[in-house]
């Protein structure tokens, strides 16, 4: 798959599509990894495994955007910061 999308303005290669399910609200997310990072979902690591409890490791959109951590944060953008 040889496809490029747009991510905050700059073209972005997409590596390839994933299906993830969500640890908090278990709902299915169609997810893409590109050479910039993940899109669709966030899986923990150093920054994201701050607002995830710790049997969670994969986070769809918008239970993360939901989280009060993830809010407190970052209280003007309700949405990835990429
Ligand atoms: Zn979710």
């Amino acid at each position: 798959m040889a496809k490029n999308i747009l991510v905050d303005g700059k073209m972005r290669k997409v590596i390839k599509e994933v299906k993830e399910s969500c640890d908090r609200c278990h709902k299915e997310v169609i997810g893409l990894i590109t050479d910039y990072g993940n899109k669709g979902y966030y899986r923990r690591n150093a920054m994201w495994g701050e607002f995830m409890s710790p049997d969670e490791n994969v986070l769809c959109d918008e239970c993360m955007h939901n989280d009060p951590r993830y809010k407190q944060q970052f209280p003007f953008a309700n949405r990835r910061l990429w």
